[in-house]
């Protein structure tokens, strides 16, 4: 099987370590297996992207050494994402939820990976019709429909699927056609990646990929998540904490290729 990798940034805020990271090891990966390396533009939050930042991501990504072949913006295929929507809520398996942050926050019980679990206050009345609402998947029901699924990673190995961890997902935002969830899984499929690469901190992410997948007659890749490079602290870089942009040190004169020489050998070291 051909190996098809990819690159999936945001472009709200510039590329920083972590990113060169995570593109590098895409990269390395698909080069070393004679694939395909591929870059997609995640760019349907819209408010918070800025179109100018894409291109500035293909000149850090060139800096770094790295060639890629570009596939279209999340924003092109919006449609796509509707109509998978579409077919999820006519098998029952999405429902309204007018939830707020803070309602969300003040009725959970719990945090799972990505915050405050849903305790799926909306499952159980229904909601208010004039509010705005988000779609969520009854996790549920779905994996009542599926069955067990499996998946699998390069470093962890087999996982048996447990989507039901961060409670019942977003699957269509009140204010986008799509949640991350739902955008990823059909890109990925659309663009025929066969080993999705990406940071540890979405790990929990694929369960409910693999989930979307099944309920979608979607062809199954492999994962690899490879380990995210810390501060001096132990907390993952980020831009907030002064993790520089990759493009001021472009900018300052760095040497890309040996930044990237860095980064691979950082990575062989943290065990990936
Ligand atoms: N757009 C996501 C990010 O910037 C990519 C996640 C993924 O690789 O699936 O974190
Ligand atoms: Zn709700």
């Amino acid at each position: 099987m051909e190996i098809v990798t990819r690159f999936a940034p945001s472009p709200n805020g510039p590329l920083h370590l972590g990113h060169a990271l995570a593109a590098i090891v895409a990269h390395d990966l698909a080069r070393e297996a004679g694939g395909r390396f591929l870059l997609r533009i995640e760019d349907i939050d819209g408010p918070r992207s800025r179109p100018d930042m894409a291109d500035e991501f293909r000149r850090d990504l060139e800096w770094l050494g790295l060639e890629w072949e570009d596939v279209p913006a999340q924003s092109t295929r919006l449609d796509s994402y509707a109509a998978a929507a579409g077919r999820l809520r006519e098998r029952g398996l999405l429902y309204p939820c007018t939830c707020t942050r803070r309602e969300i926050e003040v009725a959970a019980s719990r945090k799972g990976p990505e915050g405050w679990v849903y305790p799926g206050t909306c499952k159980r009345r229904p909601p208010d019709p004039a509010l705005p609402a988000a779609l969520r998947l009854d996790i549920e029901r779905a994996l009542e429909a599926t069955g067990e699924l499996r998946w699998i990673d390069a470093l962890a190995g087999e996982q048996v699927a447990d989507p039901g961890r961060g409670g019942d997902v977003v699957i269509v935002r009140k204010d986008l056609p799509a949640s991350y969830h739902l955008a990823a899984t059909l890109d990925d499929a659309a663009d025929g990646v066969t080993l999705v690469t990406r940071g540890a901190d979405l790990f929990e992410a694929t369960h409910v990929h693999r989930l979307l997948q099944a309920l979608l007659g979607l062809p199954v890749p492999r994962w690899h998540h490879h380990r995210l490079l810390l501060d001096g602290e132990g907390r993952k870089l980020a831009k907030r904490r002064g993790s520089p942009a990759l493009s001021d040190r472009r900018e300052a004169g760095e040497d890309g290729l040996m930044l990237a020489r860095q980064l691979r050998f950082r990575n062989l070291q943290l065990g990936t």
